[in-house]
């Protein structure tokens, strides 16, 4: 059981809908911005956004292999590309 949001650390407010976010919540981590469990994006989807930027130079190449290891091993977890991509922030 998690503790009270007062007791827990407050992250950055969630993109999407401006919900706040809190340290242990289910969401979606983006370079330095978050999303809720609600406006996380897929896996598809986040997919399909770093591909589109595959070519440009990246700040941060390891986000992307990251990436590339928690989609498979979703998929190999028996996963599927249109569930959504939410980590334990
Ligand atoms: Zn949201």
């Amino acid at each position: 059981m998690l503790a009270p949001n007062s007791e827990r650390e407050r992250l950055p407010d969630c993109v999407g809908c401006r919900k706040p976010l809190f340290v242990g919540d289910m969401g979606f981590a983006y370079e330095d911005e978050l999303c809720c469990a609600e406006c996380a994006p897929t896996y598809e989807q986040a997919k399909a956004e770093w591909e589109e930027q595959k070519d440009e130079p990246q700040d941060n190449p390891e986000a992307y292999a990251e990436f590339c290891k928690a989609y498979d091993a979703h998929i190999a977890a028996g996963g599927k590309p249109s569930d959504q991509c939410v980590t334990v922030l």
